[in-house]
């Protein structure tokens, strides 16, 4: 049943004196680990004779009414008491957060006041948190900077509740000094066009980028819970793990569900350099990636996701798609790999993780450019791990576009068959010399029809003693093999081949290094067609 407005005001003392203002609790969890995080405390009036009252209905009375500061204050001490009597029982605990209204902000002293009641109760400061809504910057930035500087200074962790629902997020980003962003779905679903994963996974990444961890709020639905874990956010508050729970409930949840030591967005950097480096525009880090590494990307890579962070002037002009770092970021990396080849990259990955070295990877890749339409590329990676966070790992890879590489080597190979095919129409054996080795391979034909092994040592010579090579010509074609070591780059004679001395147009071209000197020499015999015969 709903309390007028008067009601609220008249009974107002009376709650707070008999805790009928008291607060709820509702977990933080960790999606991926399922671990406690936290909890925030969710003030209610819990009255004798009108039953449970929700903040909706008497909280904006409160603030109309210079009321809310005292009820802040008394939930702010209930959950002092809490965590006191928690910690004498010998209770594991976790940070509860406390909401602040923008009307707390406007008391001079409210971090004193609040930091006076911690003491008398004894209570560490990493177990309290505060949460300042985001549209307490309509009394101006300077009451929010001011607060926000004394918590800190106290060591309190400071959050800001409800991201995204005012209307110059990015600025209060950008001037205030949050720990940790509590980021609301009920905010997006609104909007159903596709709009909201995208902001939604915008803002995860810019966390990132900040190192400030976002705990979503609202979450009633695993898919959607998945979903975030999938962007990187995996502390979760809302229905699908728990409703605000009064007191007794809570402890019980909280003596039953495994906790983790802290929120933390910090990837877990391996080598000496600070990750958070590397997306400042003018550190080191910066100008290194830009301007002096290889054709360089960074992605982040979690639960088989992967998102590009960052990539270089090279990296974009190494794809060769036309593509700026935008359409770059923004594509959909797990669908652009071809066939099986994002297994063969994560594979890769793997390795990579296992070994914490450098690991090579090709794989194949469609891309999609306005200029280039779709296109087929070939990408050899170089990938590193330089940095992890529990499930989520960062990695530098660097690429080298090896597309046309492929096609020729492919070409050749076609060539090579094409040539093969052609020589079984038109009569002609075919082998390879090798100068330095004076090794011959024959091709297939040699081998069937003239019953040779795949690989002769000392060329010529056991041709001219089976008997392939008659005497008569032997002098002269030992001769030929040394011209082909001293450089002749054609030789070309009519022989009598074979036991039945079948006249063959015998030829030699030889290839050379890049130094001029021979390599080896294809020879090939081809049968004359006798018209007098
Ligand atoms: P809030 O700070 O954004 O708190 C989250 C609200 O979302 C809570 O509503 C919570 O019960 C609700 N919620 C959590 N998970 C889900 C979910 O999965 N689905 C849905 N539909 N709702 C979910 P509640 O407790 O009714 O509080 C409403 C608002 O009242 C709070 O929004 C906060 O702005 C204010 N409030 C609550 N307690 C206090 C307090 O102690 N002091 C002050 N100043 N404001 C408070
Ligand atoms: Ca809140
Ligand atoms: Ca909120």
């Amino acid at each position: 049943m709903g309390m007028s407005e008067s009601e609220l005001i008249k009974r107002f003392d009376e709650a707070i004196a008999n805790n009928y203002i008291c607060p709820f609790y509702q977990m933080q969890i960790n999606h991926s680990t399922k671990r406690l995080v936290g909890a925030e405390a969710l003030m209610r009036w819990i009255d004798p004779v009108y039953g449970v009252q929700y903040p909706n209905d008497f909280i904006p009375v409160f603030e109309k009414n210079g009321l809310i500061n005292k009820a802040d204050i008394h939930i702010f001490e209930c959950v002092c008491k809490f965590l006191k009597k928690c910690i004498l029982k010998g209770l594991n605990l976790i940070p509860i957060s406390v909401n602040l209204s923008r009307y707390d902000l406007l008391i001079d002293n409210l971090v004193e006041i609040l930091e006076n009641i911690r003491i008398k109760y004894n209570v560490p400061v990493k177990y309290l948190r505060v949460e300042i809504t985001e549209s307490a910057a309509v009394n101006g930035m300077d009451s929010i900077k001011k607060a926000i500087n004394q918590f800190h200074n106290y060591g309190y962790i400071v959050e800001m509740d409800d991201f995204g629902s005012g209307y110059s997020s990015l600025n209060i980003l950008k001037d205030l000094d949050f720990d940790i962003i509590k980021l609301d779905l009920r905010f997006f679903s609104e909007c159903n066009n596709g709009r909201e994963g995208i902001i939604i996974s915008s803002v995860v990444n810019m966390s990132k980028w900040l190192n400030t961890p976002i705990i979503a709020e609202g979450v009633e639905k695993n898919n959607q819970a998945d979903y975030l874990r999938s962007i990187g956010c995996n502390y979760i508050q809302g229905y699908l793990y728990s409703k605000p729970t009064e007191e007794s409930e809570f402890e019980k949840l909280i003596i039953n569900i495994t906790h983790e030591s802290a929120i933390s967005n910090k990837i877990d950097s391996l080598y000496e350099f600070d990750t958070i480096k590397l997306w400042e525009p003018n550190s080191d880090g910066t100008y290194i990636f830009n301007n002096l590494m290889p054709a360089s990307a960074i992605f982040s890579y979690n639960n088989h996701n992967i998102e590009i962070l960052k990539v270089n002037k090279k990296y974009i002009t190494e794809l060769g798609m036309h593509l700026n770092e935008y359409d770059i970021m923004h594509l959909d990396h797990n669908k652009k790999f071809i066939d099986n080849y994002f297994e063969v990259f994560e594979n890769t990955l793997q390795k990579a993780i296992d070994s914490k070295q450098e690991e090579k990877c090709i794989a194949w890749y469609q891309y999609y450019s306005k200029c280039c339409k779709e296109d087929k590329i070939c990408i050899e990676s170089r990938i590193q791990m330089i940095g992890t966070n529990g499930n989520e790992y960062l990695f530098l890879e660097t690429i080298n576009n090896i597309t046309r590489q492929i096609h020729e080597y492919e070409e050749l190979n076609l060539s090579e068959k094409r040539f093969r095919y052609a020589s079984e129409q038109i009569n002609i054996y075919a082998w390879e010399y090798d100068v330095s080795t004076k090794e011959m391979r024959p091709c297939f034909r040699c081998m069937r029809d003239l019953g040779l092994p795949p690989l002769l040592k000392n060329y010529p010579e056991p041709v001219i003693e089976n008997g392939i090579f008659p005497a008569d010509y032997a002098d002269m074609y030992r001769d030929w093999h040394k011209q082909i070591e001293n450089g002749v780059k054609e030789l070309e004679a009519v022989i009598p081949l074979t036991p039945n001395r079948v006249p063959f147009l015998v030829r030699y071209t030889t290839e050379f290094d890049e130094n001029g000197r021979p390599l080896k020499a294809y020879g090939s015999a081809e049968l004359i067609i006798q018209n007098n015969k």
